[in-house]
């Protein structure tokens, strides 16, 4: 038991509880493990654990005296032991530990999945994203948010700023709004931007793309 959990837990009771039930299966009789006894005085007190361990030959403070199983030689301290009962915590690491490279994608975002039950991604949340920020890694934001996520070719018509599309009956890259296909350039995006985009146009708000030079591939 680690001692750090005592104070904040005040399960100071479970040591009593100890020395009780040490005392109970060396004399064959059930102990009270409460820390504040009973009304009618039948809990069993520190002091009468105390003389029961001694009468069946142990120490009087519920220690013993141990050897190292590796060298034999007796250990420097007396470690305090007995039998208690515990509660077994449910959440063990070996259940939920998780590893991802690749695998299975939400249909409408092309993003991964999550939870480790559907062989889910590890979400780079937004406060995980701050933090990359704060540091300057653009590049691992990139590859978080891009490369390993949804990353999308779009076609942008540089007239409108408007997206495009491939024409494969006219075999080149085709604004549906100008008619044309003279100014348009390819850039990569999140598919859930490009989502985003085709939703926010089909409620009659327009969102156009301005490139920069960098964005011009
Ligand atoms: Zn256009």
């Amino acid at each position: 038991m680690n001692p750090h959990g005592f104070p904040s837990r005040m399960t100071v009771g479970k040591m009593i509880e100890l020395l009780g039930s040490k005392a109970g299966v060396s004399c064959g009789k059930f102990h009270y493990g409460s820390a504040s006894g009973e009304p009618n005085g039948h809990a069993d007190k520190v002091e009468a654990i105390r003389e029961t361990l001694v009468r069946m030959g142990f120490s009087y403070d519920g220690k013993d005296f141990i050897y190292s199983s590796i060298t034999g030689c007796p250990l420097q301290a007396c470690i305090f032991m007995g039998p208690i009962y515990y509660q077994k915590l449910k959440h063990m690491v070996l259940d939920k530990m998780h590893t991802w490279g690749h695998g299975p994608k939400i249909a409408l975002t092309r993003q991964p999945t999550e939870e480790k039950t559907r062989n889910g991604g590890l979400r780079v949340g937004k406060m995980e994203r701050d933090c990359l920020i704060a540091y300057g890694a653009s590049n691992l934001i990139y590859e978080q948010l891009m490369l390993s996520s949804d990353p999308f070719q779009v076609h942008v018509c540089e007239e409108c700023g408007l997206l495009g599309h491939y024409s494969h009956k006219l075999k080149t890259r085709i604004c549906s709004s100008c008619k044309t296909g003279d100014k348009i350039y390819t850039a990569m995006m999140p598919y859930a931007c490009k989502l985003l985009i085709q939703e926010l146009q089909s409620m009659n708000i327009v969102p156009r793309i301005t490139p920069t030079e960098a964005d011009k591939e």
